[in-house]
């Protein structure tokens, strides 16, 4: 009689689930097909399991008795196999072992096994209310019991740390289950447990590892990981595209800027100019591609120094006039004079910011004026810096502005045409912004022209500048240093001869080298220098690695400048961290390279 109702509660439980399961919108794993075929043949247990307890409580002498006997005995057999066959799965469908073909192999065995169960005699008797059967089929279904538990067994505590814990949970309570009631059938036979354990194992695993919902989370999140790699190599792959440009354009400004200081036509002098102006041109897109890839990928980081605002209004405002160049324009500037001089923050982001907005202003201005103004608010030793560039340009009509810091929108496809652009620079100045904890309001009259207002706080150090007269003299003379040596290792013939081109201006004696071990043969030479430019991405032996070496060596004091293409952010403070002096990336700026020859060669 016990064994009935825990028959019955069985069958509803399991009804419950099995109406639940199927009505839920679900994902088609190999794992949930599994999982409705296990609940299916479950069903199918335990109606074969109460159909036996009926008859041998009500009808012993009925002859059904013997074949539905037979067909539960195929059903255990039937679902050992399903588990074993769910749990090999589970523990190696990561390594990708299991295959379609393997499961038709399974099949076949499941179908094999069955019919020896079903062909094998099996005898029962009733005693008392309970049905005893005995016989080869019950023997054989017994083995194939036992074999399964031991092959999940092994693969439980093989797989174990591979796969997460809680998948495991309830094959484990299965297979612990599994003993416990084959234990209470021998003891009590009257009390018809496996049935029940199965079920409640099944039921147990609809909550943990089954449901439906679980299942949609982890297949996002496994879509989510997927996207993030994808991401992540495409971060990778602009990173390398901007290596592999910024060589070449080494080559490009480098030779331009040795032809300008060269007796050449004047032509020849404008066009070589504008050289240099489109390789600017290019050097900026390749920068904002790999800014914006970095900011989507959540790697730019904001680097805070101490840095002179002064010096920093001044470049933007040469860059700016170049930009307007002929056109009948007039740049008026307005600087607040209560600006603290020594400011703390990330003067590189800050430029940035502001010369996009300054391009921009010059950019879509034909004529009329273009005001620069910056003043501060002060509050402790905060400086609130408030940035604004008005335009009498083309001016923006007032449905466009939301799309105005998307990426890639451009407005006014059909006036801004013939302006350069990628429609990229409000999107980063934007986003640099928000990582500065800024803020940026745009004001517009269509046809009138245009304001963008920029907020940023930065730290105080001194209101008063303390190097001011120096800096000048560092860009307009050509400084020499007669009698220094110079050591270049970089494996890029070309990169090699720009460099000694470049150098030939400071009136140094310059050594090159194409890879590391002979910068290392010739140190232990005991050659002498006062400088080495080490290019970092050299094959075989990087630049780090044979700056690590040199450091190795005993009284090496010669300081090493780190050189690379590679002009994601960060990158100065990480050779710094390295060991190296200082760093240059390239192509190498003029203004760069006076500034590390004064401060090593001085
Ligand atoms: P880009 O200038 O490279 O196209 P931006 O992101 O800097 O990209 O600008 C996006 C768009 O916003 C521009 O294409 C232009 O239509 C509009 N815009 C930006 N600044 C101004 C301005 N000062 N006056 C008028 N239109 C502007």
């Amino acid at each position: 009689m016990y064994g009935l109702i825990l028959q019955i509660i069985s069958f509803l439980f399991f009804f419950l689930i099995v109406v639940i399961y199927f009505s839920k919108k679900r994902i088609r794993t190999v794992e949930t097909k599994l999982y409705s075929l296990l609940i299916v043949i479950q069903m199918i247990g335990i109606l074969l399991d109460l159909a036996s307890t009926s008859l041998a409580l009500f009808d012993p002498l009925n002859p059904l008795l013997n074949p539905i006997s037979k067909l539960y005995l195929v059903y255990l057999i039937c679902i050992s196999l399903l588990f074993v066959y769910y749990t090999i799965y589970i523990s190696y469908s990561q390594k990708k072992s299991i295959e379609k073909k393997h499961f038709y192999s399974f099949l076949s065995l499941l179908f094999l096994l069955s019919c020896i169960c079903l062909s094998l005699p099996l005898f029962n008797f009733s005693k008392g209310n309970v049905v005893y059967t005995y016989g080869a089929s019950a023997t054989f279904t017994k083995g194939v019991g036992a074999i399964s538990y031991i092959v999940m067994l092994f693969c439980i505590i093989r797989n174990y740390k591979d796969i997460k814990f809680k998948k495991y949970l309830p094959l484990l309570a299965f297979v612990l289950l599994g003993v416990l009631g084959a234990l209470i059938q021998m003891i009590y036979p009257e009390m018809l447990v496996i049935t029940f354990t199965i079920t409640y194992v099944t039921f147990a695993m609809y909550f943990t590892i089954e449901n439906p919902d679980m299942k949609l989370i982890e297949q996002l999140n496994i879509a989510r990981d997927q996207a993030e790699k994808a991401n992540n190599a495409k971060t990778e792959f602009l990173s390398n595209m901007s290596h592999e440009i910024r060589t070449p354009l080494n080559a490009i400004v480098g030779f331009s800027q040795a032809l300008l200081e060269e007796e050449i036509p004047m032509s020849a002098k404008e066009e070589v100019k504008d050289i240099i102006m489109a390789s600017d041109n290019l050097l900026e897109i390749v920068n904002g591609i790999l800014d914006i890839s970095k900011i989507e990928a959540n790697k730019l980081e904001i680097i805070n120094t101490e840095y002179q605002l002064s010096k920093i209004l001044k470049e933007l405002i040469t860059l700016t006039k170049t930009r307007i160049g002929e056109k009948p324009i007039e740049f008026k500037t307005n600087f607040d004079s209560s600006i603290p001089e020594v400011l703390y923050g990330d003067h590189t982001r800050l430029k940035q910011i502001i010369l996009n907005i300054l391009t921009n202003a010059a950019k879509y201005t034909k004529e009329g004026f273009i005001e620069f103004k910056v003043s501060s608010v002060i509050k402790d030793d905060i400086c609130r810096l408030i940035v604004s560039v008005e335009d009498s340009g083309i001016g923006i009509k007032p449905e466009k502005i939301d799309k105005l810091f998307t990426k890639f929108d451009r407005l006014e496809v059909e006036k801004t045409i013939t302006i350069e652009g990628t429609g990229l620079g409000l999107a980063i100045t934007k986003k640099l912004v928000d990582l500065m904890h800024g803020k940026i309001v745009v004001q517009s009259v269509y046809g009138k022209g245009s304001k963008f207002t920029v907020a940023l706080d930065q730290k105080i150090i001194a209101t008063k500048s303390p190097v001011e007269v120096e800096e000048n003299k560092i860009e307009k003379e050509q400084i020499t240093f007669v009698g220094k040596k110079i050591l270049v290792v970089d494996d890029n013939k070309v990169n090699l001869k720009v460099a000694t081109r470049l150098l030939k201006s400071y009136k140094v004696e310059v050594e090159t080298v194409d890879n590391g071990f002979d910068a290392i043969e010739k140190i232990k030479n005991k050659e002498v220098y006062d400088l080495i430019l080490m290019d970092d991405m050299m094959p075989k032996m990087s630049g780090t690695e044979t700056f690590k070496k040199l450091k190795e060596m005993e009284d090496f004091r010669i300081p090493v400048i780190a050189l690379t293409a590679n002009a994601i952010s960060g990158m100065r403070e990480k050779y710094l961290e390295l060991g190296f002096n200082d760093y240059l990336s390239k192509p190498i700026e003029k203004l760069e390279l006076n500034r590390v020859l004064i401060k090593f060669l001085k």
